[in-house]
């Protein structure tokens, strides 16, 4: 099945018929593009030659500066240079509380969800200081090719969810961008490395930039990728083995923590930072540092020492390769390929340590800061039609399961985590209420049984659809995710072909650390979720059993029950009702509710009859044998 066709079958390009389309790698620190001319790819500089752009946007009243020049001003106008936009991209107001203290802008408050940052020149949602990166690039790219383009793919990382996605698309919008297509991070790293179009198997992406771990399990088939699994830590970066470092210089020093002021605190890191990258090179670096007031401190640092400093952290991203693997189901052995993303990956100590993990030498030929735009502008190039042979599926998965809220504030899970992408599932369910019309629909995002324990993503109607007795009605659920991993749910009674729709578009995101956190409650919950999910269940049970007993005695009750059979059968329900509303243990709810239906079999068998012959009166018996079979 074609999930995405790239590339019409038999259509060919003549080189005049070159559409420009570039791949766009838009980043928390930098930001580059890159493009494919002559079949060859490659990163776009700019009239300086930097390749890198940094994702930094400085507003001044009447001008917009991104980049290095940008970066200049970031010490002393930090409230009009807004730096790491990329974390608030798709984020809400609240999310911004848990982000606060890190960030130096002011936020305006306003009504809508949508925050703001107060500058100079006005007041800026992150999609608009995004889009200021990529109308950069977009010029970059127009003034290099001499040409317009006809658009671009975007790589985003594979954790961003719904409201993240969006955000991004609609800050390429800003930017009057044509996004031919969102791409994973990770894929866009595979396909760097032509590995579409090399022997199928199961490719591992290690990821490991200045702040952030992340992993990602692609398999390749036919021509196919799909992200099996996506995994990392959201605070393992190139900083901390900075850290590692200046924290080993305090030790040698032996000053103490106390002595030292914020700035020289920095100084150390930076000089930190400096030795680890040229560790990458030499065997050992000397280090001259000052400490605090007036002190120096002079040392060597050689590779055999810093294994041993970052050993710790290199294992613990090998932790959540790991995990990943396990969320996979793929075995170590089973990988092909490793490729190598982001500057960290250039320390050898990672390289060999991924090596011996994954027990294969990983990719390292193309360099790990471009290696995702590179990706990204092979896929462009296939998008927009300039490769006829360009028929490369890329399928993503999803992070989290997406489901709805069904009785009792249950989830019922329609699509589950790390399903690829696109997708669509639909089950049906039904009515609850004799007589019911309308049915809200609640959208949740996470792993855990209950709903408070999700996310919520959206809620809506449907409503008008004719009424019938509880449990006739059927109501088709429909959950559709698109290659860029936007969500449609769409509600459909089946006999009136009424229907409802919702494009969930929520206001606010989840970071990686979130969905983590997310993930690692379902895990500890699980035993303790599913006895409450019983409980739940039954609980739903007993208010069925409950409302059709009264609804049966209001209206036969003093007709058909003799005074002791209507005593007992009350006194049943009283038991159920205290235990459905107390017990914290399913089995109570169970008996009570078996109780019931013992103390009240006969009276139901009664009415069973009067209704069957209610409703044979003036029928042949044989009519209605035929549907009794069926039942
Ligand atoms: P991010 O994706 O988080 O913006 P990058 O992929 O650009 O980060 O990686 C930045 C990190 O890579 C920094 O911690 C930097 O020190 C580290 N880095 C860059 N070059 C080297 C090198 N030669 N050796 C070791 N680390 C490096
Ligand atoms: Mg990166």
């Amino acid at each position: 099945m074609a999930l995405l066709q790239i590339a019409e079958p038999g259509q060919s390009t003549r080189p005049h018929e070159h559409k420009l389309a570039v791949g766009i790698d838009l980043g928390t620190t930098n930001s580059l593009v890159a493009t494919v001319r002559s079949g060859v790819t490659e990163t776009l500089p700019d009239e300086d030659g930097n390749h890198l752009l940094p994702s930094i946007v400085r507003y001044t009243e009447d001008d917009v500066v991104v980049g290095f020049k940008a970066k200049v001003n970031s010490v002393d106008d930090p409230q009009n240079t807004i730096v790491s936009v990329k974390r608030l991209m798709g984020r809400g107001i609240e999310d911004l509380k848990t982000l606060g203290e890190q960030l130096p802008y002011q936020f305006v408050d306003s009504d809508s969800s949508v925050p703001k940052i107060k500058t100079v020149a006005g007041n800026k949602t992150a999609m608009e200081v995004s889009a200021e990166i990529l109308k950069k690039l977009k010029q970059r790219s127009e003034n290099t090719l001499g040409d317009e383009l006809v658009g671009a793919v975007i790589t985003v990382p594979a954790y961003f969810d719904d409201a993240q996605r969006q955000a991004t698309k609609d800050a390429a919008k800003l930017a009057n961008l044509k996004v031919l297509r969102l791409l994973n991070e990770p894929t866009a790293a595979a396909v760097a490395y032509g590995l579409d179009s090399a022997q199928e198997g199961v490719i591992a992406v290690y990821d490991l930039g200045g702040g952030t771990f992340d992993i990602s399990i692609l398999r390749l088939t036919k021509g196919v990728f799909e992200v099996l699994a996506t995994g990392g830590d959201s605070a393992l970066g190139g900083d901390d083995f900075d850290h590692a470092i200046a924290e080993w210089v305090i030790t040698q020093s032996g000053i103490k923590n106390s002595e030292l002021n914020s700035s020289s605190i920095r100084l150390l890191m930076q000089e930190a930072c400096t030795a680890k990258e040229a560790l990458s090179e030499i065997d050992e670096v000397e280090l001259n540092i000052e400490l605090g007031d007036n002190q120096k401190w002079f040392g060597l640092l050689n590779r055999e020492t810093f294994n041993e400093l970052v050993d710790p952290l290199i294992k613990k991203s090998l932790m959540s390769c790991r995990r990943a693997l396990r969320d996979a189901k793929i075995d170590r052995e089973d990988i092909h390929d490793v490729v190598m993303v982001g500057g960290s990956t250039r320390m050898l100590r990672v390289r060999e340590l991924v090596g011996d993990f994954f027990l294969h030498e990983p990719l390292v030929s193309i360099d790990p800061d471009r290696v995702v735009a590179i990706g990204a502008a092979t896929q462009a190039n296939a998008l927009a039609g300039n490769n006829p042979d360009g028929d490369m599926l890329l399928l993503d998965v999803l992070p989290l399961s997406l489901g709805i809220e069904t009785m009792g504030g249950l989830t019922e899970k329609i699509i589950h985590r790390n399903t690829p992408i696109p997708v669509s599932r639909a089950q049906d369910f039904t009515t609850y209420k004799d007589g019911q019309t309308a049915m809200s629909i609640h959208v949740v995002q996470g792993e855990r049984e209950l709903v408070t324990d999700c996310r919520s993503l959206a809620k809506f109607e449907l409503r008008g659809f004719p009424p019938q007795v509880a449990g006739a009605a059927r109501i088709r659920v429909s959950f559709q995710v698109d290659a860029d991993g936007l969500l449609h749910v769409t509600a459909r009674e089946e006999t009136s072909g009424v229907e409802a729709h919702v494009e969930v578009k929520p206001s606010y995101g989840l970071s990686d650390s979130e969905i983590e956190t997310m993930l690692r409650d379902s895990m500890e919950h699980a035993v303790e979720d599913k006895g409450l999910r019983n409980l739940r269940e039954m609980q739903v049970e007993a208010d069925r059993v409950i409302e059709a007993l009264d609804a049966a005695i209001a209206d036969d009750g003093d007709s058909m029950l003799e005074a002791d059979e209507k005593n007992s059968i009350l006194e049943a329900r009283a038991v159920l009702v205290d235990a459905r509303a107390n017990a914290t243990d399913e089995q109570l709810v169970k008996q009570a509710m078996e109780s019931l239906e013992k103390a009240s079999a006969n009276y139901v068998a009664r009415r069973m009859n009067a209704s069957v012959q209610t409703s044979m009166a003036g029928h042949k018996v044989e009519e209605f044998s035929s549907e009794e079979s069926e039942k």
